[in-house]
Parts: structure tokens; sequence; C-alpha cells
């Protein structure tokens, strides 16, 4: 079998022009960057709203191992094989950071014969968008410290700042760093550090926004820093809301590439799925769904995390309403999940996918309990064997619900024609009863605990009384209305990573809140969450070179 990067190379793409055509989008409308590459203006987008709208499908996953389990494959792959049996399928997915490229788990451009391209252009630098969010947030930092060195009128309380610096890179080096020393010309020195791009706050608010001037808003909510008194100071106070917008003109425009079947796809911002809600830019979603019949996009990690975020936080605010889910299953992650060890998924255990199966059946049902239909897929790995898919389609069935297995990445759209043809009669004859799992009326903390207990199926949520109080004055401040963003490991229902399976009787700590007053949410975290990742022993980058013919060799 071919590389991912060989496969892409070996397909010849459609100039961009002829994609955004076949979508009916005027070429006054296209701002091409490159021959493969364009975004799409937003004032013509704006003269879609009130028309016609596709189905919109969510791709979500059990809990994964390590590498992932083909969510962003089965998203392509289902595009692709809509498209193959005559239906107009768009794919709205999130841009890659450069930081899992270089680490362990790579690009995320999909696999094998399912893949949007071009490969090399949208993991590394693309358009240039998560490059203008990392200066509009360290624009915000810089004018932050600047206040305080130039008098502080404000009255910032430097051991209250919140706002950190990003890069998109994994470099745990900067996780924790002592800044502004040196002397009195550089500034008062404190402690702060560094987050990956993706999960800065400007990432979120782009991804949650309605257009330009709800982005602008958003970015002047933003809380930086408390006052001695513990008044929010936010970017509005020190002026930086107009000057971040600037910097974030361009990237706010979705991005329109291909699959290597010529699916024309949205690639739009990508937050982090635990301290953000991990899905595509609500406008590139909306675009989407004004373009096409059907809309294929996807959350990240696990249906826990995921797809109650897109649901919870991304539906809510925007007001979407999704018509079907589909869940990403893989016998090796079930097997995992029943208990074999990561050098051994290799070999068949039929025993252990069924014992693994509580997992993916706990995901069915809670989907069930935001109103929308499930279908599995199951992303088939050469190494899975006949009986451990029957035992997946036999445990999906008990409870009600089809799975189908998909050889999207091995023969692209027409390995999932069944799995097309399932969702676009489950979107006709079952969508249209969805509802968040909690209403904006509840405490922050009964939010919290909802989700913690209907979700994670925990006994419920704990937090101190210091984070009780911390959650109080946010809602006394006026943030009470605001969803959840709950951030935990994506390896358990649990907070506990080696908790496989479905567990249940556990209690879901609650260690810390921040206010996301900009995106629009209240960050929950539970258990140890990393916001700057570290490279591995031996990082993807150590393989990523120039051929000899100048052609990027090693990204995957
Ligand atoms: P996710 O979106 O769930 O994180 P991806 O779709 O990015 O997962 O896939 C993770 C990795 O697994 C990619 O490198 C992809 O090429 C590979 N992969 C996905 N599906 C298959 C499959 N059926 N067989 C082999 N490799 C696969
Ligand atoms: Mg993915």
């Amino acid at each position: 079998m071919d590389t991912d990067i060989a496969i892409a190379r070996s397909v010849a793409l459609r100039p961009i022009a002829t994609v955004a055509d076949d979508l009916g989008i005027p070429d006054a409308a296209i701002e091409p960057y490159g021959r493969y590459k364009a975004k799409i203006a937003l004032d013509w987008l704006q003269t879609r709203k009130g028309g016609a709208q596709g189905r919109l499908i969510l791709v979500t996953a059990i809990n994964p191992t390590p590498a992932g389990e083909g969510k962003t494959t089965t998203s392509i792959g289902l595009a692709d094989a809509l498209r193959h049996t005559g239906r107009k399928a768009v794919l709205a997915l999130r841009e890659p950071s450069l930081g899992p490229c270089f680490g362990t788990k790579g690009g995320a451009t999909g696999g094998g014969r399912a893949q949007v391209a071009p490969m090399e252009d949208i993991n590394l630098h693309f358009t240039g968008d998560f490059h203008a969010i990392t200066a509009a947030h360290n624009l915000l930092a810089a004018m932050i410290d600047n206040h305080i060195h130039w008098g502080n009128a404000l009255q910032i309380d430097v051991r209250r700042v919140v706002w950190r610096r990003v890069l998109d890179m994994n470099d745990r080096a900067l996780r924790d760093i002592v800044q502004s020393i040196g002397g009195v010309a550089n500034g008062y020195p404190r402690e702060s550090g560094f987050d990956i791009t993706v999960a800065s706050e400007v990432m979120a608010i782009l991804c949650l926004a309605n257009d330009l001037a709800d982005m602008e808003r958003r970015l002047g909510d933003i809380v930086v820093a408390y006052t001695r008194d513990r008044q929010p100071v936010t970017a509005r106070d020190l002026k930086a809301d107009g000057a971040m917008a600037v910097l974030l003109a361009e990237a706010i425009k979705p991005n329109l590439v291909q699959s290597l079947e010529g699916t024309p796809a949205f690639l739009h911002g990508g937050p982090f799925a635990n301290i953000a809600h991990g899905c595509n830019s609500v406008i590139a979603t909306r675009a989407a769904l004004s373009l096409g019949e059907y809309v294929v996009t996807e959350a990240g990690f696990g249906a826990d995390l995921g797809a109650e975020k897109f649901f919870d936080i991304k539906c809510r605010q925007a007001g979407l309403a999704p018509d079907a889910v589909v869940i990403v299953a893989t016998a090796r992650a079930l097997k995992m999940n029943g208990g074999v060890a990561k050098a051994d998924l290799a070999q068949e255990n039929v025993e252990a996918v069924r014992r693994g199966a509580v997992n993916l059946v706990r995901h069915i049902e809670n989907i069930r309990q935001f109103g929308v239909p499930a279908i599995v897929a199951i992303n088939h790995f050469y190494t899975d064997s006949d009986a451990e898919i029957a035992a997946i389609v036999e445990a999906a069935a008990q409870h009600g619900s089809r799975a189908i297995l998909c050889r999207h990445w091995a023969e692209g759209g027409a390995g999932a024609v069944e799995l097309a043809d399932a969702v676009a009669e489950i979107c006709e004859t079952h969508g249209g009863g969805f509802a968040p799992i909690y209403g904006d009326e509840l405490s922050l903390f009964d939010k919290i605990d909802t989700v913690a207990r209907r979700i994670y199926r925990a006994e419920h949520a704990v937090a101190d009384p210091s984070v009780l109080a911390q959650l109080k004055r946010w809602e006394e401040a006026g943030y009470g209305h605001l969803p959840v963003c709950l951030a935990k490991t994506q390896y358990s229902f649990s907070t506990d990573p080696a908790l496989l399976g479905a567990p249940t009787g556990h209690i879901v700590p609650v260690r810390e809140v921040r206010l996301s007053a900009g995106a629009g949410f209240v960050v929950a975290i539970c258990g140890e969450i990393m916001t700057m990742p570290g490279l591995p022993r031996v990082p993807a980058a150590e393989a990523i070179h120039l051929n000899d013919e100048g052609l990027i060799e090693g990204l995957f």
C-alpha cells in the first residue's frame, strides 16, 4: 500500500475554480490561493442566507486509540460516497495544526483513498489562518504587558493576568515561563506561558462567529485579566479588538479545497476538543449547508467530548440542527476498550471486541439523548477479521442501530456506498428531533453536572468551594447563561484515561474553571489537560524532508 502522500500525489486535482463552479459560486466570490485552494468571499455567502439548506451529518467516534479512529477519513469517504451516488455533498472540516503534524499523530487530511488535497499545503501553512490567529492572540498579549508598562491605568493585577501567549507548535519548554526579565525597560516580571494556537480563545471565536462584526464583538468580550478587586478586564478595555479583527479579516473567510475524488471541502478553523469545542467554523458549516444537499462535518475526539460540544455549544449558539450522526468504530479500538494492549491489536480477538462494544453502545445511547439518529460506520482495517466485524454489527443491532462496514480508506467513495445510502435514508425518515441536553437557564455547575451524569454516566460532578465560588461570581457578572465546555481525557468516559469500556460509578472532579467570554462558554477542567503538548521521543519531524525533486516526504 502506498503512503498517504504518494496516493495524494498520484491524483490529478481539478483547478479550484472548477470545484467552486460546481457549487455555483461566481468567479467574483472566489479568492484563489494558488491553483488548488481558495477563500470564498463572505459578502457573497451572506446572499445565500435564507435559501435552501442541506442536511447536516455529524461524524463522531467511540473512545479512540492514541492514533485516532478515522473520523476525518470516514467523513471524506462518506462525502465521496454521497457524491458517487449522485448526491450533492460538501465537506466541512477542521484545518490541521502543525503541532501533531511534526509530533505523533500526523496531519488531518484523512488517509488512503479518502483524503482532501493538496495535503502538503493543508497540513503545513495552508492559507495562513493559524498564523493570523497566532498573531491576533499575541497582539493582545503584547498590549496587556504594554498597558501595564505604561502606568496600568486599568489597574490590572499582574498576578491575575489570564491571557497567555500561543504558538502553533508542540513545545513543552514554553509551557511555563517567566517573562519580562532583564530590567526596567522590559516591564514587570511575572509567570506566564504558551499554549498551542488551537487552544487559543481567538481560534474558538473565529469558529463560532457568525460574521466579521460578531467576531469583533466577541474579541472585545475576551476577559484577559482581573483587577485587584477581581473586576474583569477585557480586550475591549485595552482597545485591542479592532486591530485583532483586522489581523483576522482574511482568516475568517472559509477555505475551499477538494477531496481526491473532487468533492468540495470547506476546511476552516480547528479548535481543540477539550478546552474548546472542537469543530470547524460556523461560517464554513453554514456555507456548506447553503451550497450542498448533504454536509458532512466532524467533531474532535470521541462522541462524549466532541459530539456533546458540537451539539451543546456550536449547534446551540449557531442555531444548527443536525439530521444524523455517524459513529466511527474500529475493531482495534473496541479491542482496546475490551482490555487488549496496544501491541496486540493486530491479532483477532472476537471476545475482546464484544467486551469493548459496551463503549460503542453507550455512545449510541448518548447520541439518542440529543434526539438525533445514529448509524455506526465500521472503518475497515486490513487486520480486521469477519468474525470481529460481525460482533460489532450484532452489538449495534441489539441496541437498535445499524453498523455498516466501510472500505473508503482502501477504495475511496465506492467503498462507502452502503453507508451513504443508509445516511441519506435516515436523514429523510428520522431527522428533525434535535435539542441540546441542558437549557441556558441551568446554573453553571448544574450544566457541568448534567453532562457528567448523562453523557459520562458519572455519579455526579464535584468541585472545591473555591471553584463553586468562582462560578457564582461569573453568574453574578452575567455569564450564567453560557454553555459549559468540559475538558477531560479523550480515552475514557471518565476522567481516568485507563478506565476504558463503559465505566459507571465514577466521580467527575472539576479542578479548575476558565471563562471564555468571547467564545461564549465556561471551560471546566477535569483531570490533567495539556494546552501545550510536547513532542514524543521520536517526533514525526525527524522523517520529514524534501527529496531530490524538491517534493515533501514523510508527512502523513
Ligand atoms: P481521526 O479523524 O479520528 O483522528 P483520521 O481520519 O485522521 O482519524 O485517521 C487517523 C490515521 O489513521 C490516519 O493516518 C489515517 O490515514 C489512518 N487510517 C484511517 N482509516 C484507516 C484504515 N481504514 N486503514 C488504515 N489506516 C487508516
Ligand atoms: Mg480528525
